[in-house]
């Protein structure tokens, strides 16, 4: 009798060890691993694409505290109501960089109306990519459906997707697998998921290896992906300079050539990059990789006209700018876009300016008005910049005629006005970009460091010499018409 019982236990263990090894050896599909992970790579090393890698927690180690609640918040929900969800993009790139993350995105299989449904304080926004907002106080969750690609025509022409012939996708709500979702992602670090149910980051494009060796390289076909979306020129360079990261050879080649496409974007959206880029607390890393791939002129063209013209401190002012705004933002201190543009555009305003005084004799004051009005409507054809940016940056610059007479009352006039501080900063960064203001910056901080009694002594006494009308030579008129 004993030894049937053994021979039944050897059995029993042998099919057991038999099932363990075959299922072991069957290949993964994503369908029957999407939520039970079997198969874990944690080497480094490069699968085809398409083959899921599974990182579990005790590998990538972000601990769960740094886990947005909100967002978990909005996963879990979505579990709850049956939809699969994970915390998605750059958020995990950043977890797993030790960085904090800006912000938090979901991505899950409920479509947005599904998911609008679930959330009180969801909004669903947008058409060409339509996605749902979900607030909670300050902070906005941005939750997007799994997309698939536009290769059949049915997912090119119609009301989900559509694609011009040129390439550019005009709509991309083509819904789709996690897997498609991966592929629709621009580089391969911002095209990881973080899985709530059990804390692992699934990888379908090689992001993690790429991750550890500091690259950012294109999901599939560099020269078509920026094509479908040429802001992603503008995203290579952005991710290079806020991560330290190399560009994959492959993945930088294309943009000289491509880069023209990015004057079809909507100036609104590059108004937006321009701030991701160069007011986030790496513009002057994110100005040196515009610069190497000559992307800087779709953002800033009369900006960039100047840069490697001698007569203008231009970019000097523009490293300067960047630089003091990156401090600023690294001291935990307000930076705004209306300062930002008018620094950037405060040479091409100038050389209006001046052209106005010079060839139409106009008054100073109605100059500069005509000038910013020059710039301005060039400037937006580029970038959009909303109202509330644009009348204080027209205040920054006529500030800059005002600051140099501050006699008798007119300092203290001067000192309570609301754009100030930021016209007293553009001084400031004038000087250091080389202009000759004859003492005006200094003037100006010893007057805002002084009581009551050396404040008016500084009015009366200090004769201030307001810099000279810088009269240019008459150029000759350029490509005047053969009479
Ligand atoms: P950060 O928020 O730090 O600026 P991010 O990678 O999170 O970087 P977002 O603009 O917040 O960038 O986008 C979130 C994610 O959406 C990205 O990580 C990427 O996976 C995807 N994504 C965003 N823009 C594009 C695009 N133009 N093409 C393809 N995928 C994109
Ligand atoms: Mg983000």
């Amino acid at each position: 009798m004993q030894e049937l019982i053994i021979i039944l236990l050897l059995l029993v263990c042998a099919v057991l060890i038999y099932k363990v090894k075959v299922s072991r050896s069957q290949p993964a599909t994503p369908s029957n691993e999407q939520n039970t992970p079997q198969e874990t790579d944690l080497t480094n090393a490069y699968l085809p694409l398409g083959e899921k890698r599974v990182i579990p927690e005790s590998e990538h180690q972000i601990p769960r505290k740094r886990l947005d609640d909100n967002a978990m918040k909005v996963v879990y929900r979505l579990h709850d109501a049956g939809y699969d969800s994970f915390l998605v993009g750059g958020c995990i790139r950043d977890l797993l960089l030790g960085e904090k993350p800006k912000d938090f995105d979901v991505a899950t299989s409920a479509h947005p109306e599904e998911a609008v449904e679930l959330f009180h304080r969801g909004r669903l926004i947008g058409r060409r990519f339509k996605l749902l907002h979900v607030r909670f106080g300050r902070e906005l969750i941005e939750v997007a459906t799994f997309r698939a690609g536009h290769d059949s025509d049915e997912n090119n022409n119609g009301e989900q997707g559509r694609q011009a012939d040129s390439g550019l996708i005009l709509r991309d709500n083509v819904y789709g697998s996690i897997e498609e979702d991966a592929f629709r992602r621009d580089f391969t670090v911002n095209a990881l998921y973080y899985c709530a149910k059990d804390y692992s980051i699934y990888d379908f494009a090689n992001g993690y290896p790429d991750l550890q060796k500091k690259i950012i390289r294109m999901i599939g076909d560099p020269e078509q992906r920026y094509r479908e979306d040429p802001v992603r020129m503008l995203r290579a360079a952005r991710f290079a300079a806020k991560l330290g990261f190399e560009i994959d050879p492959d993945t930088a080649k294309p943009i000289h050539q491509l880069s023209p496409l990015l004057a079809r974007i909507a100036p609104a959206r590059l108004f937006d990059e321009s701030l991701k880029l160069l007011q986030s607390g790496y513009g002057a890393a994110s100005f040196r990789q515009l610069q190497r791939f000559d992307l800087f002129r779709y953002l800033f063209p009369l900006t960039h006209a100047q840069l490697n013209e001698s007569e203008w401190p231009t970019a000097t002012l523009v490293q300067q700018v960047l630089k003091n705004t990156d401090r600023r933002l690294e001291q935990g201190k307000s930076v705004t876009p209306a300062f930002m543009f008018a620094a950037l555009l405060w040479y091409p305003m100038q050389e209006r300016y001046l052209r106005l005084l010079d060839e139409k004799d106009m008054p100073p004051l109605q100059a500069l008005h005509e000038a910013a009005n020059q710039v301005l409507s060039i400037q937006v054809k580029s970038t959009a910049i909303p109202r509330r940016f644009s009348a204080p940056m027209r205040e920054i610059w006529e500030l800059q005629l005002r600051l140099p007479r501050f006699q008798g009352k007119r300092a203290e006039h001067l000192l309570s006005h609301p754009r100030f501080r930021a016209a007293y900063d553009l001084t400031l960064l004038r000087e250091s970009a080389g202009e000759d203001l004859n003492g005006l910056g200094k003037w100006w901080t010893d007057y805002q460091q002084a009581n009551d009694s050396e404040r008016s002594q500084m009015q009366r006494s200090f004769e201030h010499n307001t810099p000279k009308k810088r009269r240019r030579k008459r150029r000759k008129p350029v490509n005047k018409p053969h009479e």
